[in-house]
């Protein structure tokens, strides 16, 4: 068969099982066989695909009717426009969290005084996605990336070294901020926080294929928030923030959780362009918003 009729074939695959953008990750997915970025596809219509690609292909496609993501069959997956390699042990990052990357972007530049370094922590860094993108904005920042899952780190060690920010983010194994070894001026974090009940609810993508404890927040979805804000005194230089992303509806409880903790906080809703509160961020002295 010729290319152009095996990607129509894929497609129509992909559609009958109700997959989003079918056509575009039937090229991801062709691409990938062929070693060819999915744009070259259309210069070579008529190309005669040998068996073993159209074996290979269909293997790919077979994965996706099972629900796969195809970030975990093709190992990678875009996130503020850098290239991350993933597997089943990370989240996939998704593209509403580049607005926390942004906002920690803008205060980072805010506290930033010649001179100084400032230190930032990302809590729960996953495939360290909040932490290469900040370490590359921000080449004087520190950066320490925790994650609890030693396989989630060991892929964020590669995405690391392939980025040439090892020397700037520094990896640390354990809970939240517990491994932390000096107080830090910045918390990042895109903790798990959706509600047990909102499980089942899932696509079977992300339910099936990507880890739970990635994902799982207990029964308000806030279990992980709130035991960060425990952790949270002797973590912290005395002129802090913090900016944490969170689910739709969470901004009245999250708020509520932290004036507990740091009753002189301020605070701040930050909604996305869907209007959904989507970030809180939290600066622990007077005068700065
Ligand atoms: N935004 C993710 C989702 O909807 C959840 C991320 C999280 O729990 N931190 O799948």
């Amino acid at each position: 068969m010729i290319l152009s009729e095996v990607l129509q074939s894929a497609t129509q695959a992909l559609l009958r099982t109700r997959i989003d953008d079918a056509s575009v990750e039937a090229e991801l997915l062709l691409g990938r066989v062929l070693r060819v970025p999915r744009t070259q596809l259309y210069t070579e219509p008529e190309r005669v695909l040998t068996s073993a690609e159209t074996k290979h292909l269909w293997r790919l496609v077979q994965r996706r009717l099972d629900h796969e993501p195809t970030a975990y069959i093709l190992g990678h997956c875009e996130f503020y426009g850098i290239d991350f390699c993933i597997d089943c042990h990370t989240f996939i990052p998704r593209p509403e969290t580049e607005l926390l990357v942004e906002k920690a972007m803008e205060l980072a530049q805010r506290i930033s005084h010649p001179g100084k370094q400032i230190i930032v922590a990302d809590v729960g860094t996953g495939c360290g996605a909040i932490a290469l993108s900040l370490a590359l904005a921000l080449p004087q920042a520190k950066i320490y990336a925790t994650d609890i899952s030693a396989s989630a780190l060991q892929v964020a060690g590669i995405n690391c070294r392939r980025h040439g920010v090892n020397s700037q983010v520094e990896l640390l194994q354990g809970n939240l901020l517990e491994p932390l070894p000096q107080p830090v001026d910045m918390i990042v974090a895109n903790l798990p926080y959706i509600k047990n009940c909102e499980f089942k609810d899932l696509s079977p993508e992300v339910r099936n294929f990507e880890p739970t404890m990635a994902l799982a927040g207990g029964e308000d979805g806030l279990d992980k928030i709130q035991q960060m804000l425990e952790q949270m005194p002797g973590k912290l230089n005395y002129k802090a923030c913090f900016l944490l992303e969170i689910g739709q509806g969470q901004g009245g409880m999250v708020t509520s959780l932290i004036k507990n903790y740091f009753p002189q906080a301020s605070i701040e809703l930050i909604y996305d362009l869907g209007g959904i509160e989507r970030v809180v961020k939290g600066i622990l002295w007077e005068g700065v918003r």
